[in-house]
C-alpha cells in the first residue's frame, strides 16, 4: 500500500495479517508466478535500454522477511543485471564520513536493479533508537534523505521503498522457529532478543520514516508481512507496476540492418 506523501502514519491502523482478496496461499501462487514472469521480461528491457536503474529499498523489523523477499521475488532475476547490498553496522571508515557516503556508492548503475537490504534509513532507525548520535543530528537526516533520493531520481534512478509490516506476536513466532530448527540456528542472534525490547521505540521511528520520507519522487510502500506469500505478491506486483509505467522500449539497431550480411 502506497503511503501518500504527507500522511501522518500510525502503524496500528495497518493490519499486518492483511491478505487482500486472497483466502489462502494456493490462490496467490498463480498470481505470483505471473508477476515473476513479467518481471523477468521487464528486467531484460531495463538492461537492454541501459538508461535508468531501479533501486529497491527493503526495511522492516528483525525477522520481517527482508532476506526471504529477496529470495522469493528477486530470485528469478538475471544475475547479469542485479546487485544486492546488505548494510551492516558501519565500519570505522564509514563512520568517518557522512552517513550517505557508503550508500551512494552502492546505488545501481543504469540498466541494473539494485536491492538494499537495510539502507540509509538505519541512520534514523537503529541510530535514533539507541541514541548513537544526538537528536539534532538524526532529526536533520529526514530532509537530507529526501534530497538525496531526489538527486537519484533526477539522475534516472527509480527508487521504490518497502516497509515489511509484521506484528510483535509474529516476530515472537519467527524467533522461536529460529530456536527450534537446526537449519535456522545460524539466523538467530542474541541481538534480535535485545532489539525486541525496543519494539515500540522502533515502531515510533518507523512511523516517522513513513510520515516524513514518503515523497512523490520516492514513495514508501507498506507491505502487510505476517503472511510471507502475500508479502511476496505485494512486493512483486509493486515492482512490476513501477517498471511497466516506465514504458521502456528496446533500443533501435545501431547500424543499417539492410546492409548487413552474415557470411
Ligand atoms: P542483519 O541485517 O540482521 O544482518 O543485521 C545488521 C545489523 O546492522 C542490524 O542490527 C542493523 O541495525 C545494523 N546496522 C545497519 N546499519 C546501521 C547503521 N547505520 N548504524 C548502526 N547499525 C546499523
Ligand atoms: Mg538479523
Amino acid at each position: 500500500m502506497l503511503i501518500k506523501p504527507g500522511t501522518s502514519v500510525s502503524l496500528k491502523k495497518y493490519d499486518p495479517d492483511d491478505c487482500g482478496s486472497f483466502g489462502a496461499h494456493e490462490e496467490a501462487e498463480e498470481a505470483l508466478q505471473k508477476q515473476l514472469t513479467e518481471l523477468t521480461h521487464l528486467q531484460n528491457l531495463l538492461y537492454a535500454e541501459g538508461r535508468r536503474a531501479l533501486l529497491i529499498v527493503l526495511q522492516g523489523m528483525d525477522t520481517s522477511g527482508k532476506d526471504g523477499t529477496i529470495r522469493h521475488v528477486m530470485g528469478g532475476l538475471s544475475p547479469l543485471g542485479v546487485q544486492v547490498k546488505p548494510f551492516k553496522v558501519p565500519t570505522q571508515e564509514e563512520l568517518a564520513h557522512d552517513f550517505l557516503w557508503r550508500i551512494h556508492r552502492e546505488v545501481p548503475r543504469h540498466g541494473f536493479i539494485g536491492i538494499f537490504n537495510r539502507s540509509h534509513y538505519e541512520d534514523v532507525l537503529v541510530v535514533r533508537v539507541h541514541g548513537l548520535v544526538p537528536k539534532k543530528v538524526w532529526k536533520n537526516r529526514y530532509e537530507q534523505i529526501n534530497q538525496f533520493e531526489k538527486l537519484l531520481v533526477k539522475n534516472n534512478v527509480i527508487v521504490v521503498k518497502f516497509y515489511l509490516h509484521i506484528s510483535k506476536a509474529e516476530q515472537k513466532l519467527r524467533l522461536e522457529q529460529r530456536l527450534a530448527d537446526p537449519t535456522r540456528f545460524w539466523k538467530f542472534s542474541m541481538q534480535d532478543i535485545k532489539e525486541r525490547q525496543y519494539w515500540s521505540a522502533y515502531r515510533k521511528a518507523y512511523e516517522d520514516v513513513l510520515s516524513q520520507c514518503s515523497t512523490k519522487w520516492a514513495p514508501w510502500h507498506l507491505v502487510p508481512a505476517n503472511h510471507k506469500w502475500y508479502r511476496n505478491l505485494v512486493v512483486a506486483e509493486t515492482i512490476v507496476r513501477t517498471l511497466r509505467e516506465l514504458d521502456m522500449q528496446y533500443p533501435p539497431p545501431s547500424v543499417d540492418l539492410t546492409q548487413i550480411k552474415i557470411e
